[in-house]
């Protein structure tokens, strides 16, 4: 199986000034092939450490995709690293010459004696045309010990609107497919924690299992990311549905979606096909709720509207009748989503009641969040439990909110 490794060069991606997106969309590519992409690095332009970066990549993987450092500036070292890693003069390619020559004369502008450099190649090496810019690749074929096959290294632009069309036009013709085909699928899961995820998953989650099973968590959302490697796309859809069937035996409460699957979609779904509808009122998440509902496409047919309010007005009315905060705030969020039913006319309502006066600071005093959901004869009030993560504190709650809703729609089924 062929291994491949990704280098993305220059000196604004190391600084935090730009974000490698090369070596991202370059192993997807890869992977859509049937290639495994081992390591993604990133590196500064200084002649030196690209070297030693070469060296060692070179030696561990068959195939080396790099990105950036071909421009024609004194910044741009991938051409000279090349060179010195295989102990190359560089050489002048006429034809580079004339085509870069060209591209000049059609701006009517006369070429700096600077880009001159992007026709010069590592003896030995291949110039792959750039239809989009300047500078064009190199292909470059490096010998390797232990009778290995020689490494090669496809060397491309950084701007990615240069480096995407010359990788589909001269790069991936290249590659000699792999036997296998890889096929990624992800399921998504809410009001479980990872851990406790990976440990109800048990073995599905062993490391060299296939398919491979990871878990990852994003803002309260639990996602498992399998990877199914086979002789076919239908080898690998078999073995990701009998995956599916476990992880569903064992985790099938949290499940709420597929790929892309936001709760938002699914709650959306759901009360289309039963011709309902939905309200909301949310104190302290600044109508993060609506916001998500508002991005499912065709929400007006369920979506009724809601409403951004604040925690003071609506505790005044529960003091009386209510003691300490905490059944004051469960209280307040169960009125507020009866209230605001009724003032939407419809099937549901959603609150949310998050207690924004306090401080997140306070580790003791956590600030405390309510949902609670209104409909025909239905009240539900939870209470949601916070960490000190503030940043993550609204999306958790909102998801709650929608889960609460998913939930009993799935049970009155
Ligand atoms: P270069 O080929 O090094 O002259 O890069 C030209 C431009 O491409 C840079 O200024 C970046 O804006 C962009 N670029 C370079 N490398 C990357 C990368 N790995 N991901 C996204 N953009 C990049
Ligand atoms: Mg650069």
């Amino acid at each position: 199986m062929m291994r491949a490794e990704i280098i993305a060069i220059g000196s604004e991606l190391t600084n935090g000034e730009k974000l490698d997106t090369n070596s991202q969309w370059l192993s997807t590519e890869l992977a859509s092939v049937g290639i495994s992409t081992y390591f993604h690095t990133t590196i500064a332009d200084h002649l030196n450490e690209l070297v030693d970066q070469l060296r060692l990549s070179t030696q561990r993987s068959d195939l080396v995709l790099i990105t950036g450092g071909l421009g024609p500036t004194l910044d741009d070292l991938t051409r000279q690293a090349m060179a010195e890693l295989t102990g190359a003069e560089l050489v002048l390619d006429e034809n580079s010459l004339q085509i870069i020559e060209s591209m000049f004369q059609k701006r009517y502008r006369e070429m700096p004696a600077s880009n001159r450099i992007q026709a010069m190649f590592p003896q030995g090496s291949e110039s792959i045309q750039n239809l989009h810019g300047t500078a064009p690749g190199i292909w470059m074929e490096v010998p390797r010990a232990d009778s290995k096959a020689a490494c090669c290294i496809a060397a491309m632009p950084g701007v990615p609107s240069e480096m995407k069309p010359m990788f589909y036009q001269s790069i991936l013709p290249r590659l000699s497919k792999g036997t296998n085909v890889i096929r990624f699928a992800r399921i998504n899961c809410f009001g479980v924690g990872e851990s406790k995820t990976e440990e109800l998953l048990g073995d599905i989650t062993s490391r060299g299992r296939d398919p491979e099973v990871g878990i990852t968590a994003h803002e309260a959302t639990i996602t498992l990311r399998i990877k199914a490697i086979g002789e076919s796309v239908e080898d690998c859809d078999q073995k990701i549905s009998e995956t599916y069937a476990l992880v569903h035996e064992r985790i099938g409460d949290y499940i709420y979606g597929y790929e892309d699957e936001e709760l938002e979609h699914v709650v959306g779904a759901l009360l289309n096909e039963r011709h309902q509808t939905l309200a909301t009122c949310e104190c302290g998440t600044g109508g993060l709720l609506s916001y998500r509902l508002t991005d499912v496409a065709g929400s007006t047919g369920w979506y009724a509207g809601g409403i951004i309010s604040t925690l003071q007005g609506v505790s005044a009315q529960q003091e009386k009748s209510a003691g300490d905060t905490c059944a004051l705030n469960a209280a307040a969020a169960i009125s507020l989503a009866k209230s605001t039913r009724e003032k939407h006319a419809s099937d549901f309502a959603l609150s949310i009641v998050l207690d924004v006066n306090q401080s997140w600071q306070d580790r003791e005093n956590i600030p405390q969040a309510f949902v609670a959901l209104a409909g025909e004869g239905i009240e539900l009030v939870e209470e949601i439990g916070l960490t000190v993560n503030q940043a993550i504190a609204k999306s958790r709650v909102t998801k709650a909110a929608l889960n609460l809703l998913r939930r009993h729609l799935i049970s009155s089924e």
